[in-house]
């Protein structure tokens, strides 16, 4: 994430009142370094989905650079640049906005360039300038109106616990651990029985938890994609306040999107905090590596692990998942593209509401790239990648099963209800 973050709030600006300044020096090399290139074109997901050059990093860079160009290039000093239309400027935005997000063409990069920083930048700099697409601000609107990206009402929050006997989803005024269970895992059907199967390992291994509920809010990811920085800020502020009022030291998600932030929230908040923030399958290996769950019987099925961008490139995440995996399968397989060489599954960066067949046909690639390392089962460790990738084998008809990791070792566990030593 960019250092600096504006403090302008949005609005219906002029579009004179575009400004690049917003882009350190180092970045307004880059978008030139990076207009003159394609290198990663074959990398990018989007670009790999479509075929159109201006959706690769340096198409991005090199429509952004004629904003560039005009506000601080050699000729514009000279003489009065031709003014940048609106609808240049629309195409520009949602260029930008028609990315995952998911950080590989940084990795693969011959300049090293931070592009995840850049495009969350620039997205920024069209957010403040009122240019962001449609489908985005109606994201926009719904955290700011119901707290999530989904616009869905709060004591939907809840309906994930619905099935469950209320002494199986603790709702304790004080607790070590605090739950955060996130928009996605909440309010999405189809991944609702991820924090069941999460609830379901916590209470097995006797952990002090709790979970805040209807009062979560957002975790600030998407208004971080959005460019929408004070937002982010505002959510972050809320949901801080919930888990310090629970004494919490430890705040745990499933979703590497919410981990990011979370782990993003001292900086948002603007102090250090009390609590420390862990993905999921972090506790799920210490819980193995420490005796607390023990697997005696394995799955059968070759199971594939996909790495989420955010948690597997993005947050270098990658052995615990498959330390895991190993655990509960006696045939885990790998991806030709894995870890921080991972392949996208179209879930992240907001692309589902900007462009929902990019986002399927992406998924469609990886579900085919696991068809061919014979795999059975996809697993992974993001409520976002399970949407895509279901979605993704159902549209295929490969009759292939998606189940979060979580997912796995909870059925695991529901099956042997002594397992625990
Ligand atoms: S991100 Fe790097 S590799 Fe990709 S086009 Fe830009 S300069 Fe080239
Ligand atoms: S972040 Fe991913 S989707 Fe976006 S330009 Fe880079 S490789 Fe393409």
């Amino acid at each position: 994430m960019p250092e600096e973050m504006p403090k302008e709030m949005p609005g219906e600006k002029p579009e004179e009142s575009i400004s690049v300044n917003k882009l350190s020096k180092l970045q307004l090399t880059e978008v030139d370094t990076c207009s003159k290139c394609a290198h990663c074109a074959e990398y990018c997901p989007t670009y790999t989905g479509t075929k159109k050059p201006e959706l690769i990093p340096g198409g991005k860079a090199t429509s952004l650079s004629r904003l560039v160009d005009k506000q601080k290039g050699l000729w514009s000093r000279l003489r009065k640049p031709k003014p940048v239309s609106k609808e240049e400027l629309e195409k520009i935005a949602s260029n930008l906005y028609t990315c995952t997000l998911c950080g590989r063409c940084h990795v693969v990069c011959p300049f090293s360039i931070q592009t995840e920083d850049l495009w969350r930048k620039t997205r920024a700099i069209m957010y403040d300038a009122g240019l962001s697409p449609q489908p985005i601000m109606m994201l926009d609107g719904g955290i700011e109106q119901k707290g999530n990206p989904y616009n869905s009402n709060a004591d939907l929050r809840t309906m994930w616990t619905d099935f469950m006997d209320s002494s199986e989803v603790p709702v304790k005024e004080k607790a070590e651990l605090v739950f955060f269970v996130g928009c996605t895992s909440a309010l999405k059907a189809q991944t609702q029985d991820i924090p069941a199967a999460v609830a379901a390992i916590l209470n097995r291994v006797g952990e002090d938890w709790t979970f805040i509920g209807e009062e979560e809010r957002c975790c600030g990811s998407p208004s971080l994609m959005i460019g929408h920085w004070e937002k982010a800020r505002e959510l972050a502020k809320h949901n801080t306040a919930l888990f310090e009022a629970r004494g919490a030291r430890r705040i745990v998600t499933n979703c590497p999107g919410c981990y990011r932030a979370l782990k993003k929230y001292p900086e948002l908040v603007g102090h250090k905090l009390d609590f420390e923030v862990f993905h999921f399958v972090e506790l799920m290996n210490e819980y193995l590596k420490n005796g607390r769950i023990s697997i005696k019987e394995k799955f059968k099925e070759k199971i594939v692990y996909h790495d989420p961008c955010e948690l597997g490139r993005l947050s270098g995440i990658t052995e615990d998942p498959r330390a895991v995996l190993s655990a509960i399968t006696e045939q885990p397989v790998e991806f030709p593209e894995n870890r921080s060489d991972s392949r996208c599954c179209g879930g992240g960066g907001l692309l589902m509401a900007v462009n929902g067949d990019l986002r399927l046909q992406i998924g469609e690639y990886r579900v085919n790239q696991a068809k061919k390392v014979g795999a059975e089962i996809i697993t992974s460790a993001c409520p976002s990648c399970k949407m895509v990738l279901d979605d993704a084998a159902k549209s295929l008809n490969t009759g292939m099963k998606v189940l979060d990791l979580a997912e796995l070792v909870a059925l695991w566990l529901a099956a042997s209800p002594h397992a625990k030593p």
